[in-house]
């Protein structure tokens, strides 16, 4: 079978991968407009921060002569009569199934003098892939001063990471609060002094208007309000687009995203399939990478199963109440917590009964919030408490009963009487998911240690946890002490067995 996949991102490698350990017969050729081999896009504001290098990104693959990489070659159109895809060099692919994997693009803001026909300003940029992350990070040892244009969860960690980097930091939204979708007032007031201490002013309620450039490159940005404000450094983390454009000259039908059904095929050609980013499946588009792995390894698994076209729908994550226990939003900056789950911000009651209990304590950055209904935690809001944060998401995403009085939610971990990691690890049952990027259970975990595996980056290899956000490595981390003490003559090594929180379990 002749498969060609265009984008060779984090979703399209992945399917790649999968089909040919898959299935001996594909031969498969890639297209992938980056120059480099498949990274993970998740940690770049990491690398812009400084806490991540840009070569530890690369994501595994085992090359294989089934599959033919191009790298720096976009797919140009696709002829679906004839049943192939012409690339930027004018080289044919014929196909008989085309998987579309072509991501998103990152949002340019309307903003006057932000680009001209050779693309951004200097001095201005997104942070999307790779090249972008080199480019701000090449700009900050001659940079004082930095615009981020865009609260958001990338909009802060940006902030973030360029405060540390020691820049001078503005943090520009448009709404009247930061991470309006997921804090409501309260914690965003606390979430503002934070990033005052790290460095970052924060202004609301206003955008970024112009880009004023002196000798060809930005020197200073003027607000909606005419406010004008020197800088280097113009980030603008305004969100993204699906990545829409071929599949829409190839009269594919697309709205946001390339419409697919829950086969993940599109409705006007069986032939042809979108996953990631840039698909519009039934139950819409998350923009995270946990649902386009998920549907790389469907889309594996029923051609491998069946040899026909589509895959089956996808796994129902919500619960009867509604409480959809993959919804937890963390901010990865250094310096600053805030972690929301479920109900989070200014929400609906809608016809159930809730109760809120909240502790807010702004001179120290803190704010923890709970939300209660029969008995279950369906949501939290978690700003400057790392431990309350761990406690609460592993109550989440366990669906565990509450305590009677939730007040007990937020005093405890508050009074250092959290579980200790390795009791805690101890009581998930082998069904618990801990990567919640790759869907890998603690059961498939505990295996991988007792096959032999010692170490964090070892359990990776073996089952992909810990390969995505990087949030569970901690959880990883004390499974394996766990199995240690268990099995005192087992080896294990690692330096994130210290790791005292369980982030992300
Ligand atoms: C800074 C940042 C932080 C993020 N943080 C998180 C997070 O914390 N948690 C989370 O779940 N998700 C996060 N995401 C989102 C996550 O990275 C995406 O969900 C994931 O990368 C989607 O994978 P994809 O393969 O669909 O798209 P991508 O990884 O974007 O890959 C698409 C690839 O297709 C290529 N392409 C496009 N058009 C063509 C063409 N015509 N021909 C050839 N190649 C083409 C692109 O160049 C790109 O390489 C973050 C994204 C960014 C940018």
């Amino acid at each position: 079978m002749k498969v060609v996949v265009i984008g060779h991102g984090m979703v399209g490698s992945r399917f790649v991968d999968d089909l040919v350990g898959r299935d001996p017969h594909a031969e498969v050729t890639v297209l992938g407009k980056e120059r480099h081999e498949p990274y993970n896009r998740v940690l770049l504001s990491s690398v812009v921060s400084g806490r991540t290098e840009p070569g530890s990104l690369a994501l595994p693959s085992a090359p294989t002569a089934r599959v033919r990489v191009l790298r720096g070659v976009s797919a140009a159109s696709i002829d679906r009569d004839a049943r192939e895809v012409v690339d930027s060099a004018g080289e044919h692919h014929p196909y008989e199934r085309l998987v579309l994997a072509t991501g998103s693009q990152a949002r340019v803001p309307g903003i006057q003098g932000v680009a001209n026909d050779r693309g951004l300003l200097p001095g201005v940029s997104v942070l999307k892939d790779l090249d972008d992350a080199h480019r701000i990070l090449a700009g900050i040892p001659q940079a004082r001063r930095a615009v981020v244009l865009g609260a958001g969860v990338l909009g802060l960690e940006v902030a973030t990471g360029l405060a540390s980097q020691g820049l001078a930091v503005t943090l520009v939204h448009h709404h009247g609060r930061l991470m309006e979708r997921q804090l409501g007032e309260a914690a965003a007031q606390v979430t503002t002094g934070s990033l005052r201490k790290l460095g970052v002013t924060v202004i609301t309620e206003t955008s970024v208007a112009h880009a004023l450039d002196r000798r060809g490159a930005l020197s200073a940005v003027r607000l909606t309000d005419g406010t004008e404000m020197l800088t280097d450094m113009l980030v603008m983390c305004a969100g993204t687009i699906p990545d829409t454009a071929l599949a829409r000259a190839a009269g594919l039908p697309c709205e946001r995203g390339v419409v697919v059904g829950a086969d993940l095929a599109s409705p006007a050609d069986a032939r042809v399939f979108a996953i990631g980013d840039c698909a519009q499946p039934p139950e819409g588009g998350t923009g995270l990478v946990a649902q386009g792995w998920e549907q790389a390894t469907r889309l594996v698994d029923s051609w491998a199963s069946t040899g026909t076209s589509g895959a089956d729908a996808p796994p129902e994550e919500r619960d009867a109440d509604g409480l959809d226990p993959t919804n937890v939003v963390r901010v990865k900056a250094a310096g600053l917590d805030v972690v929301t789950m479920g109900l989070s911000g200014k929400f609906e009651h809608g016809e159930r009964e809730l109760r809120a209990v909240r502790m807010s304590d702004p001179a120290i950055g803190r704010f923890v919030e709970v939300v209660v209904s029969h008995g279950l935690l369906v949501g939290a809001t978690v700003v400057g408490d790392k431990q309350a944060a761990s406690e609460l998401s592993a109550m989440y995403t366990r669906m565990l009963p509450v305590p009677a009085d939730p007040a007990h939610l937020i005093i405890r971990p508050l009074a250092g009487a959290a579980r200790p990691a390795a009791t805690a690890v101890a009581d998930m049952g082998d069904d618990h998911t801990v990567c919640q990027c790759n869907s890998v259970s603690k059961g498939r975990i505990v295996a991988a240690v007792g096959d032999g595996c010692a170490s964090v980056d070892d359990v990776a290899k073996a089952t992909r946890a810990g390969t995505g956000c990087g949030d569970c490595r901690s959880v990883v981390a004390a499974l394996i002490a766990v199995s240690a003490s268990e099995n005192p003559g087992s080896p294990s090594h690692d330096d994130e067995m210290s790791a005292p929180a369980l982030a992300g379990a």
